[in-house]
């Protein structure tokens, strides 16, 4: 069952997947915006997932102490920003640090790299300073950790296209227009809306080609 939220609300790994292309069913984050519902059950580990998420996280965490870093940790860095058009924007950044005039904002991700957790930084980097007091008027620099090793994403990234487009992505998946559902096996299997609210959701993998042609 679905209920219509009482406003639109949008977590930042929401649009941080279609940002980077990485997501490409923008009704999926429309729908999530605009309802809460009950989610599919999933067999992903979330207990393996946390405990390994948490190690490196008081890891990183505790390297930063080390380089003369102050640090606030997940809850203690979470945000709630309303925008002009209605829209509240949410996340919760696993380690904010800070050191002199620097601040820090760091992901540790325990999967392979992907372009959508930079640009989930990005957004953190760009929304703090605004949704914090304690950032406003700081320009911050982020890094995704991942047990391969860090990622570095510069202040300069936040640069005017990327701006552009989040403030477009921002009122698409906050309007009140539903956006184009692209149903796949590969994008629904991940996905939590289960065929009550979304009756376009595949879940049978297609089957390969036949082998009867000579293309190649
Ligand atoms: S089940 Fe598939 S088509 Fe439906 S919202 Fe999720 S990703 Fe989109």
């Amino acid at each position: 069952m679905s209920e219509p939220r009482v406003a639109p609300y949008v977590w930042v790994t929401w649009i941080s997947k279609l940002l980077a292309g990485d997501a490409h069913c923008a009704w999926a984050a429309w729908f999530r915006a605009h309802h809460t519902y009950d989610r599919l059950p999933s067999d992903f580990d979330a207990a393996k997932w946390a405990s390994e998420h948490t190690a490196m996280v008081r890891e990183q965490a505790e390297a930063l102490r080390q380089a003369s870093f102050s640090v606030s940790l997940e809850d203690q860095n979470a945000f709630r920003l309303l925008g002009q058009q209605g829209v509240t924007l949410g996340g919760k950044p696993d380690i904010v640090a800070w050191r002199d005039g620097e601040v820090r904002v760091v992901e540790c991700k325990t999967g392979q790299p992907r372009h959508a957790d930079t640009i989930q930084v990005m957004i953190y980097m760009l929304v703090l300073p605004h949704a914090q007091p304690v950032w406003r008027g700081r320009t911050l620099s982020g890094c995704v950790h991942y047990q391969t090793g860090p990622v570095d994403v510069p202040a300069e990234a936040l640069d005017s296209d990327f701006r552009a487009r989040f403030r477009e992505m921002m009122a698409q998946v906050g309007g009140g227009t539903a956006l184009a559902r692209v149903a796949s096996f590969n994008e629904c299997r991940f996905c939590d809306i289960g065929r009550l609210d979304c009756p376009e959701r595949v879940e049978i993998q297609p089957d390969d080609g036949a082998d009867n042609h000579d293309l190649f």
